[in-house]
């Protein structure tokens, strides 16, 4: 995470977001089921295989052209209410991020993406969410962890999700039945996070 994002394999790092999301689906549709409608494990692989569907073209944008090109295909593809929250966090990653961001631009830039997905969704973390992953992560962020130690940072958080009471989005209708599960979004968001930061690690 020290060096240039610029220096990203930018298609690289959508094909190992794409595997991941892959590998886990029926996983994601499984807790999803336990306390929502059991779509988003599909939903999520269809928005990011439509992502790597157009990888090269998008790897060719300037960085912060090519998250807002991810954001705008999540929002199109994946559908339910994760759809234009994932699509809104890429989006403003890219309206934020300057074209070679280093780390402190990288943090401030989810900091902002993290306003406006909170923004989008009337929601903030403590409501067992997929912000209850990326608060943390952008706090371990400022705080200069490894990329090895901010993946670890997202699984706990997915973790810690599980005793929450769900206030936002379908699980939220369960009320306290809610409680005892893991957050679908905030497994996904744990399993971009680690190919991200493993991604950037690499580089
Ligand atoms: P749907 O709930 O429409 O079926 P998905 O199943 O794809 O959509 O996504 C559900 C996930 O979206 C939840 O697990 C949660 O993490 C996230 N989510 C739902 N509503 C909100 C919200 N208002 N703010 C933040 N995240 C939300
Ligand atoms: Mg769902």
């Amino acid at each position: 995470m020290t060096k240039s994002m610029a220096a990203f394999d930018f298609a690289g790092l959508i094909a190992a977001v794409a595997d991941t999301i892959a590998a886990h689906t029926d996983e994601l549709t499984a807790l999803d089921q336990a306390i929502g409608d059991g779509d988003h494990g599909l939903n999520m692989k269809r928005g990011f295989e439509a992502v790597r569907g157009e990888k090269d073209a998008i790897a060719a944008k300037p960085l912060p052209d090519a998250l807002k090109a991810v954001g705008t295909k999540l929002v199109m593809t994946v559908g339910g209410a994760s759809g234009p929250l994932f699509g809104t966090l890429f989006m403003a990653l890219g309206k934020e991020l300057p074209a070679a961001p280093d780390r402190d631009g990288l943090t401030a830039a989810l900091g902002k993406a993290i306003e406006a997905v909170e923004a989008r969704g009337k929601s903030q973390p403590g409501q067992k969410t997929m912000l209850d992953v990326l608060q943390p992560v952008y706090e371990a962020l400022v705080r200069g962890r490894t990329g090895a130690e901010i993946a670890d940072v997202a699984d706990k958080a997915a973790e810690a999700t599980v005793p929450m009471k769900a206030l936002r989005g379908r699980a939220s209708f369960l009320g306290e039945r809610s409680i005892g599960h893991m957050d679908a979004g905030a497994r996904s968001t744990a399993l971009l996070v680690r190919a991200i930061a493993e991604t950037a690690e690499d580089r």
